[in-house]
Parts: structure tokens; C-alpha cells; sequence
């Protein structure tokens, strides 16, 4: 199923959730929606869904308009499955019964699954690792197992789409790490086009085709993960993202020049032109190489240290600058060193 949302804007009284949204999402694919709180994601995936129409423009599921100039068409019409953060499960009705419910509840669910009916149950508790726990109750669900149930119950009618509004984010670490899996399995063996709402950056890289970045309203950036993470566009994208440090400098005949530096200067290249605009280079902890004081690059102060396993997380002081650099290298509190870019982030 494919979308297209044109010029699409949402107002709450005098408050615009939305500001004239363009995006265009393909039959398949696994979009990500990333963004801090209030940016407006909900709003755009209620919108997809038919719960909320928008002030202006318009959205078109394959070609079709389903809101906007006059339009609206409502949620059961579209062939859309979703899945809440906090579950939404039905207290009376055990796991099989949430999933066999929209199989005989929507009107678009198509005729060979209504036909066999109890297939596409088995089929769908086996996707979701549910087969064992068809009988059980809510009540007696880990939290893990009730947002299996509430994925299974969105994908039971094959929905051409399906909308996930921060689905992991009431769960633990671990069971995040193996929910992710599941819902990237479902994606594989599913056609369905999806769209995913969340603020946590690492679970927009590691799960979709392409990350839509929001602030206020407004899409900062679209593209594949790694555009977004290596290839920030905006300042907001460099740090919401790939959380880059912001280094203060000066750009002279298209290199930059670090503050508090000596016998460096790094190249334009990939930096967009707001980093130019407000005179910043954005640099991942990773992209900086740590050696010992002396050496071109920036100077500083080792202000902080966490071992992290792998590697050590340093935050260094250099003039009136705190930047984060990572190392596998040992390196003591107050020690004098030396930031450089790495080659390859050059
Ligand atoms: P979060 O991650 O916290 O859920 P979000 O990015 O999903 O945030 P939205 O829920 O889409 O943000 O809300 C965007 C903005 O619109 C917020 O400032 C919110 O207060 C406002 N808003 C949302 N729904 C309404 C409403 N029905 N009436 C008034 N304001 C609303």
C-alpha cells in the first residue's frame, strides 16, 4: 500500500501539531517516524489511521484520497492494523479470541482469510511465538507477551498497513532487544507497508528503510538510516540522531577550523549548510581520535570517565566547550589530550 501525504497541516486551536507535511511511503515499506515528545508523530500516524482530519492538504492510500478536499474516510474503510505502547488488550477475551475478533469484526478483511479462519489463528500465534498461550487470559501475560498479543491481533486481517505507536517503549531493555526482532520478522513475512512512531533513535536505525526525522511539527530530514546518522542535514537531525558534538570554529575557503586548535583543518564535505551558517562542525564521539597532549588537533581536559565495556566514554573540557569522545584507550581524570578526526571520518 502506498501513501502520499501532501502539504498535509493539523491545528489544535491557534497550536499547529503539523506544519505542511510532504512525504510519500512505499508498498512494503518500514518507515520509521523519530522525534522528542510533542513533535507532532502521533498526530501524523492518527491521521494516516482516519482518527483525526487534517486542517489542510490532503493524504491518498494508493492513489485514492481518504482525507482532505471534503474527504474523509474513517479507520474501518482503510486496512490498517495498529499497535498502542500501552497494549489495549481486552480484559474478557483470552489471546485467541483478540486475534480471531478483527478477522470477524472488519469489513475489509479479506474473504480467503474469513474463509479459514482458524488457520490464520494458528498462523498468527505461530508468527508471534503465541502458539503455547492461545487460552490465556490478559491477567496472564507478561508484558512482552500482551504486545505479541496486541501485534497479532493488528496484523490477524492482513492489513496493508500497519501503525506502531511506540510499541516497546513501556518494556524492559531485554525484551525491547527481542521484540524488535519479532516485529522485523512480522515485517518480512507480512506485505505490509509499516509505520513506526518512536522517539528512541537507536530503534528507528536499527528497524527501518528510511527514518523520517520531526521537530515541531515540521520534517527535518527523511532518508535511510545511514543518511540520516552519517549525513545530518541540520543541526537538530547531527544531534537528535547521530548525538554528534557541536564544535565551535571557523570555515575558511570551505574547511573548518576547530576552536582551541592547532595545525588542523577539516574538509566541507557532507556538512549541510546550516553547520556552515552557525559556524559548527558536527562529530560523532566516535569520529574523534583521543592521543595524549601535543599532537594537531583540539586541546583539552579529561573531565569525566565512563568505562563502558568495549570502550571508555570520556566528556573532555576544551575552552569553554564540553565534547564526548569514545576510545578503547585508557585515559586518567584531568589528563591533557588531544582531539583529531579520525581518517575515515574525514
Ligand atoms: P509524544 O512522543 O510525547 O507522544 P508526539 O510527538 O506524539 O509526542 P503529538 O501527540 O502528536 O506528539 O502531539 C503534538 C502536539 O499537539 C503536542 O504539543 C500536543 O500537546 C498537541 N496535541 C495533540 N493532540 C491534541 C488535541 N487533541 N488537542 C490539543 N492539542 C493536541
Amino acid at each position: 500500500m502506498s501513501i502520499e501525504m501532501h502539504a498535509v497541516c493539523k491545528s489544535f486551536g491557534r497550536f499547529d501539531a503539523l506544519r505542511s507535511i510532504d512525504l510519500t511511503i512505499g508498498g512494503g515499506e518500514f518507515v520509521a517516524i523519530l522525534g522528542p515528545s510533542g513533535c507532532g508523530k502521533t498526530t501524523l500516524l492518527r491521521m494516516l489511521a482516519g482518527f483525526e482530519q487534517p486542517t489542510s492538504g490532503r493524504i491518498l492510500i494508493d492513489g485514492r484520497v481518504v482525507a482532505g478536499s471534503g474527504v474523509l474516510v474513517p479507520p474501518e474503510k482503510r486496512r490498517i492494523g495498529m499497535v498502542f505502547q500501552s497494549f489495549a488488550l481486552w480484559p474478557h477475551m483470552n489471546v485467541a479470541e483478540h486475534i480471531r475478533f478483527p478477522i470477524r469484526a472488519h469489513k475489509e478483511t479479506p474473504a480467503h482469510i474469513k474463509r479459514k479462519e482458524r488457520e490464520r489463528i494458528d498462523q498468527v500465534l505461530d508468527l508471534v511465538g503465541l502458539a503455547p498461550f492461545a487460552t490465556r487470559m490478559p491477567h496472564e501475560l507478561s508484558g512482552g507477551q500482551k504486545q505479541r498479543v496486541s501485534i497479532a491481533r493488528a496484523i490477524a486481517s492482513e492489513p496493508s498497513l500497519l501503525l506502531m505507536d511506540e510499541p516497546l517503549s513501556s518494556l524492559d531493555a531485554m525484551l525491547r532487544m527481542d521484540l524488535r526482532r519479532e516485529i522485523q520478522k512480522v515485517h518480512r513475512e507480512t506485505s505490509s507497508s509499516v509505520v513506526y512512531v518512536t522517539h528512541d533513535q537507536g530503534e528507528a536505525l536499527a528497524m527501518a528503510d528510511r527514518i523520517v526525522v520531526m521537530k515541531d511539527g515540521k520534517i527535518e530530514q527523511v532518508g535511510t538510516p545511514s543518511e540520516v546518522y552519517l549525513h545530518p542535514q541540520t543541526i537538530f537531525v547531527a544531534q537528535f540522531v547521530s548525538k554528534a558534538n557541536l564544535v565551535k570554529g571557523r570555515w575558511i575557503n570551505n574547511r573548518f577550523i576547530p576552536e582551541n586548535s592547532t595545525d588542523t583543518s577539516w574538509p566541507c564535505e557532507g556538512t549541510g549548510s546550516s553547520f556552515k551558517l552557525n559556524r559548527i562542525y558536527p562529530v560523532r564521539p566516535d569520529q574523534f581520535h583521543i592521543s595524549s597532549e601535543g599532537q594537531a588537533g583540539i586541546s583539552g581536559e579529561i573531565v569525566n570517565v565512563q568505562f563502558q565495556g568495549r570502550e571508555y566514554h570520556y566528556h573532555i573540557r576544551s575552552g569553554s566547550d564540553h565534547l564526548e569522545a569514545v576510545s578503547s584507550q585508557p585515559f586518567r581524570l584531568h589528563d591533557k589530550v588531544t582531539l583529531s578526526l579520525k581518517p575515515h571520518a574525514l
